[in-house]
């Protein structure tokens, strides 16, 4: 268990997490779960300086690699073509995700980015039914309870394995479906035959202003969520980092686009490049682009600040350290004054 002092002396991961101790899964989990907000406020108050005034991360490159927590591990598929589920810290527990671009297509070329495009797609496209299909299935498997006997569920706290989303995500950008409204419809379907449960949409923001994503988007409900990627504030680093066709202008103006519809959250993945920090003038850079969105009327609920967790098909891209990451998320804070979270 790791111990971190609070700003009034007590130990207090030790004693909301005491309880947890016997298992080592479960440790981490409840670190992750209950204390990593305090956790990060904590850091947050004691370190001092600027997220590039320090070139060296305090851990090993190599050792930040692959984190041993209960989440983000690799896609569970559970036997389906479509629908997978991963245990994620951003969704806090269980999410669905539905792979709307099975080819792997992409605008983006991340270099964190998870999917090995060297291995052939599963499927060419998603077939709809096939998919409403599954997610049928697989939610009713949940709800039998039957996801904890399991093997690799078999350690986690129920609470955990409590469905808290369906993703509209994958292998590739979502987005970029031709059939993407089809695809929102057959969700929405299923949740209305089915019982509720949020969907959220996970895009680059590149398609936001498609007439179709549009359309789809019109059927979302204000429970549901869209989450867009926003990695950096400047031309040259949106390059080096996600190395997208489209210029940094049009995925700003997509997010002012759909922000000023409804609520969006975005999500900056901060990868250690190298095993160095990014650079703080370019942190400052993409807090004053989240100012100016906001200022411009996107309405934005949260900034979640997270690093690349799972190893990626490049190896000199690895995982920041908390440290970091909470100097990021203050750095939106104050520059912007927007509600940020460290995951
Ligand atoms: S946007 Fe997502 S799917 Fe596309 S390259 Fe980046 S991480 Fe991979």
């Amino acid at each position: 268990m790791v111990k971190i002092n609070s700003s009034n002396g007590d130990n207090w991961s030790g004693k909301i997490c005491q309880g947890f101790n016997n298992s080592r899964v479960v440790s981490e989990l409840c670190l992750a779960v209950f204390c990593f907000k305090r956790v990060e406020d904590t850091i947050t108050q004691t370190v001092a300086g600027s997220p590039g005034g320090k070139k060296k991360p305090n851990v090993s490159f190599h050792q930040l690699q692959v984190r041993d927590t209960a989440f983000d591990r690799p896609r569970d598929w559970l036997g389906n073509r479509f629908i997978y589920a991963v245990i994620s810290s951003r969704a806090t527990g269980l999410s669905l995700g539905v792979d709307v671009n099975p080819d792997k297509k992409c605008n983006f070329d991340c270099s964190y980015c998870e999917v090995d495009r060297r291995i052939p797609s599963r499927a060419h496209k998603l077939d709809v039914e096939v998919m409403a299909a599954e997610l049928r299935k697989t939610i009713a498997f949940i709800q039998s309870g039957k996801l904890v006997e399991l093997p690799s569920y078999r350690t986690l706290p129920t609470e955990l394995l409590r469905l808290r989303q369906v993703a509209l995500s994958g292998d590739g950008e979502p987005t970029l479906a031709t059939n993407f409204v089809e695809v929102v419809q057959a969700v929405v379907r299923v949740r209305a035959l089915g019982g509720f449960f949020k969907l959220v949409l996970y895009t680059n923001g590149t398609g936001l202003d498609h007439p179709n994503v549009l359309r789809g988007l019109e059927l979302l409900t204000h429970s549901d969520e869209v989450w867009i990627k926003l990695d950096g504030g400047t031309q040259s680093f949106i390059d080096k980092v996600n190395r997208p066709d489209v210029p940094l202008e049009k995925i700003l103006s997509n997010i002012l686009l759909v922000g000023r519809l409804r609520p969006v959250v975005i999500q900056s993945l901060f990868p250690a490049i190298h095993g160095e920090e990014p650079p703080f003038e370019e942190i400052r850079e993409y807090a004053q682009r989240l100012k100016e969105l906001k200022a411009g009327g996107a309405q934005i609920s949260m900034v979640q600040i997270y690093s690349a967790a799972r190893p990626g098909v490049n190896a000199e891209w690895g995982h920041l350290p908390l440290r970091v990451l909470s100097q990021i998320a203050q750095t939106v804070r104050l520059t912007a004054g927007l509600r940020a979270e460290v995951f």
